[in-house]
């Protein structure tokens, strides 16, 4: 019995299904979890000495690759200094800055420890700020797992076809509305009908927790006019896309000017961190400036401050990572394309820059519905063919395929013979 099947007996006795976040388990897809032992580069290595390529990347905030050498020192250095003060550090500025620096839309900063908790607290505090209660998200979006997004929303929810969680009080779901991913027109005619109602919408500019899906030309630009007429805030959840798509994340990458934005575990460099910010009116309306509480004892935590500044400036001194990244993103998916051709499938593959993601759907994928008429079988023997062959994906059709900095041309290569293998099988 191989070591990872040994660990995964006894984790299933001790934790729900084995593992402490559902997107982990490989339950949609027949098998069972490697387990991981460490990881370097574009490669992880599980506890049988197998080695893997790698396009989970812990998520995403893997965009240089694993256990890079810089941050590492820059953890280890500030780990002298002690774990945590529970008190204000030069660091935390040093941070705060940064982001401010680079993202213009980026007034003010509040650091925060998960994806989950910037965008809850992004919404207390746009309902704060504009006295009104209700929230519009898009079907298939993620937004994390705090009780009023949890309504439509992708990512694992999706994958264990969950429509809504249970242990979510009607009263948190009631003022969430869902609108239809890439249709400005549903997102108008909830405005209309809630007119003067809504504090936020909330979008992933690129939706990454349904597969991965594009903003049509248009969708964002109409979303800011919306809000704009609407007075409601335009929160763009960037926790994906977030210097990925470019050190300005989505809303450079797009030009369009969000009025809060929420970052996650890319500005950790792998350490749990999330942060949000954006126009200083909606920021000074947090405590202790003003009366919407939020707080949190390991925020803006040394450890993962310093891990978080390295990759930053990392990114920030070597901005043709993201032309590298474009450039292998778009070889990527044309060589994916000619191999499903050549195999005569009509599979969609879709992608931005280092976000990519190959739908066993027949129909081009838009949004919610249309990202459901994929062939979930078939993913799950396409993708224990990977992992067969040694190529370590999401185990859901409905996540992205990460690159990083790390990937070669020849890992990428690596895995697309292993895919034209599969399709001509
Ligand atoms: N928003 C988005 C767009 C996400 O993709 C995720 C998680 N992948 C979250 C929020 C929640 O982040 P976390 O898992 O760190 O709580």
């Amino acid at each position: 019995m191989f070591r990872s099947e040994q660990l995964f007996e006894r984790a299933v006795k001790v934790m729900p299904g084995g593992v402490n976040s559902p997107v982990r388990a490989y339950q949609s897809v027949g098998s069972t979890p490697r387990f991981i032992r460490r990881a370097d580069g574009a490669y992880v290595y599980d506890v049988d000495q197998n080695r893997y390529i790698d396009y989970i990347c812990s998520w995403g905030p893997m965009i240089l690759g694993h256990n890079n050498m810089k941050i590492r020192e820059a953890v280890i250095q500030a780990s002298y200094e002690g774990l945590s003060f529970g008190a204000a550090t030069e660091m935390e500025v040093n941070m705060a800055e940064r982001i401010c620096r680079l993202v213009p839309s980026m007034e003010m900063v509040r650091m925060v420890n998960s994806g989950t908790e910037a965008v809850m607290s992004a919404i207390r505090a746009a309902r704060g700020y504009t006295g009104r209660n209700k929230i519009i998200k898009f079907e298939g979006c993620y937004h994390g797992h705090s009780d009023s997004l949890l309504v439509k929303a992708g990512s694992g929810v999706m994958t264990a076809g969950i429509p809504d969680s249970l242990g979510v009080p009607e009263g948190c779901a009631r003022d969430t509305l869902t609108a239809v991913y890439n249709d400005c027109d549903s997102v108008a005619r909830l405005l209309e009908e809630n007119k003067g109602e809504v504090a936020a919408l909330i979008v992933e500019p690129v939706a990454g927790n349904m597969g991965v899906v594009e903003p049509c030309p248009g969708f964002l630009q109409g979303l800011r006019d919306l809000c704009t007429e609407h007075g409601a805030v335009l929160i763009f959840d960037e926790v994906i896309t977030g210097f990925r798509l470019s050190l300005q994340g989505a809303q450079g990458y797009y030009g369009i000017t969000p009025d809060l934005t929420t970052f996650g575990k890319i500005i950790g460099g792998g350490m749990p961190v999330g942060c949000y910010g954006g126009r200083r009116e909606i920021m000074q309306t947090i405590a202790p400036c003003g009366s919407v509480y939020q707080a949190g004892t390991l925020s803006g935590n040394p450890i993962a401050m310093a891990a978080g500044l390295a990759e930053l400036t990392q990114l920030e001194e070597n901005p043709d990572i993201y032309l590298r990244l474009e450039e292998m993103g778009n070889y990527f998916r044309d060589r994916l394309r000619d191999i499903l051709k050549a195999a005569g499938k009509s599979y969609q593959v879709t992608g931005v820059g280092s976000l990519s993601c190959l739908f066993f759907a027949e129909q081009p994928v838009l949004n919610y519905q249309t990202a459901k008429t994929s062939d979930t079988a078939e993913f799950a023997r396409y993708f224990n063919w990977m992992l067969d062959h040694h190529i370590h994906l999401a185990p859901s059709q409905f996540e992205a395929i990460f690159l990083s900095a790390a990937h070669t041309k020849k890992d990428v290569d690596e895995t697309l013979d292993a895919a034209e293998e599969f399709f001509r099988a």
